[in-house]
C-alpha cells in the first residue's frame, strides 16, 4: 500500500524541501520504492535532486492542466534511487490558470492515481502558502508532514494550517491526517527553541517526531551539488537525522 506524505507549511524557509528531498532518498535507501513531487514554483526540490529547473522540459505544470500524462514527467533520479516529477518557474501560472477548470482542487490526487501503486511512499513538496497548489497536495495526501522552526512565531502559524487541514478533511479528503510535527534546524543551546519545543510537546504529545533535525550546514551545501545529504557526507548529522527519520516514518 502506497502512503503519500504532503510536507507543507505556509511559512518560507522553515525546511519543507530539505526534508522532502532528504526523506525521499532516506527512505529510497531503504529499498523502498519513492516518488517526489515538487509542487513550488521555486523548484527547489527539482535543483535538489539534481534536474535543471531552466532546461527541464516537461513539468507538473502541464499535469495540472491536463496537457500531458503524469508518467511522461516522470524523471528517474538514479544516484539517489527515488522518482521525481520536477517543477519550474511555469507553475505559479497555474495558481490562476486552474481556478477555470474542472475539480481543481483534486487534479493532482487524480493523477497521481494513475501511478501510486508503483510506489511505497510518495512525498510531496509544498509551497509556502495556503494556495491551489497546496490544496493539490493535501487532497492528493493521505498524511501530513509539518516541518516547523522552534521559534515564537511558529505556533501562531500552526493554528492557521491546522484549520486549513480541518476544511480539506470536511470538503475534499475525510480521512486527512497530521502525521506529525518535525523540529527542524534545531539549537538545543537555544532557549527560546528549547521551549517551543516543549509547549509543542504539551499541544502535540506524540504526534512530534521523536527525531530532531539539527542545524547542520551539510544540509544547506547539498542541495549546491544537486544531491541528497545522504550522498554528500553520509557521516553528517543532517544525513543521520534524516535516516532516522525515515525509521520513524516507515514505523508508523
Ligand atoms: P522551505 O522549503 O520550507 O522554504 P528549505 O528546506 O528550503 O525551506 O530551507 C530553507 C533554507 O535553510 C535553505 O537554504 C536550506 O538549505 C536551509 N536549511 C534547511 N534545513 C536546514 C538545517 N537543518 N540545517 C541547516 N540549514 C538548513
Ligand atoms: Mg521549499
Amino acid at each position: 500500500m502506497v502512503k503519500i506524505l504532503a510536507v507543507t507549511n505556509q511559512k518560507g524557509g522553515v525546511g519543507k524541501t530539505t526534508t522532502s528531498v532528504n526523506l525521499a532518498a532516506s527512505l529510497a535507501a531503504t529499498d523502498k520504492q519513492v516518488l517526489l513531487i515538487d509542487l513550488d514554483p521555486q523548484a527547489n526540490a527539482t535543483m535538489g535532486s539534481g534536474t535543471n529547473k531552466l532546461t527541464v522540459k516537461h513539468t507538473v505544470y502541464q499535469v495540472l492542466l491536463g496537457e500531458i500524462s503524469i508518467e511522461s514527467v516522470r524523471v528517474n533520479n538514479l544516484q539517489a534511487k527515488y522518482d521525481l516529477i520536477p517543477s519550474n518557474r511555469e507553475l505559479a501560472g497555474a495558481e490562476v490558470e486552474m481556478v477555470a477548470l474542472p475539480k481543481r482542487e483534486t487534479r493532482l490526487k487524480t493523477e497521481l492515481s494513475k501511478i501510486e501503486n508503483e510506489y511505497h511512499y510518495i512525498i510531496i513538496d509544498c509551497p509556502p502558502a495556503l494556495n491551489l497548489l497546496t490544496l493539490n497536495g493535501l487532497c492528493a495526501a493521505h498524511a501530513v508532514m509539518i516541518p516547523m522552526q522552534c521559534e515564537y512565531y511558529a505556533l501562531e502559524g500552526l493554528s492557521d494550517l491546522v484549520n486549513t487541514i480541518k476544511k480539506v478533511r470536511t470538503k475534499f479528503n475525510p480521512k486527512l491526517r497530521i502525521e506529525g510535527l518535525l523540529r527542524t534546524m534545531f539549537d538545543p543551546r537555544n532557549i527560546l527553541a528549547q521551549q517551543v519545543s516543549d509547549q509543542l510537546q504539551q499541544h502535540f504529545g506524540n504526534k512530534v517526531y521523536r527525531t530532531v533535525i539539527p542545524r547542520n550546514v551539510r544540509l544547506a551545501e547539498a542541495p549546491g551539488f544537486g544531491i541528497p545529504v545522504l550522498y554528500h557526507d553520509r557521516q553528517s548529522k543532517g544525513a543521520q537525522a534524516y535516516l532516522e527519520l525515515a525509521k520513524e516514518v516507515l514505523n508508523v
